[in-house]
């Protein structure tokens, strides 16, 4: 009976949020690796809930999409048990536009990375900082004094 295929990368499960980052990912994918486009970041976790359980030992996650996009996919894959050396992102060339998460209320909105922001949720003006979570795939929104 032939054991498990070792040779070459290891296969990835890629989820590409957006056709784009669906066209990029076909791209650089190879014929084992799993390709799964998503309308929208939030649906990450639908997909991964259902083919986490499918996969085995030396599988690797890759997030493709817009910065923001691509965190929140390793976020969501973390969420679920994922080992950090086992998500990559592909960021598309737009890391001007970032997640930023409310250091005040833990709300999530996207804003200009060099921008300054007022959180949707809480109204707090936040400076967009560089400190990135992978937890919680954004940056810290710092309150402006
Ligand atoms: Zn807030």
């Amino acid at each position: 009976m032939p054991g498990p295929d070792v040779s070459g990368p290891p296969p990835r499960l890629v989820l590409a949020v957006g056709e784009r980052a669906g066209a990029a990912a076909a791209e650089r994918c190879a014929a084992r690796d799993r390709v799964r486009v998503v309308v929208s970041a939030d649906d990450a976790a639908t997909v991964l809930d259902a083919e986490l359980p499918r996969l085995t030992t030396g599988w690797r996650i890759v997030g493709v999409g817009t910065t923001a996009d691509a965190a929140a996919v390793r976020a969501a894959a973390l969420a679920r048990g994922a080992l950090g050396e086992e998500v990559t992102v592909w960021p598309l060339d737009d890391s001007w536009r970032v997640r930023v998460h409310c250091g005040v209320c833990h709300h999530q909105g996207e804003s200009r990375r060099d921008a300054l922001a007022a959180c949707p949720a809480c109204g707090t003006a936040l400076a967009v900082s560089d400190q990135e979570s992978r937890v919680h795939g954004a940056v810290l929104g710092v309150p402006r004094a």
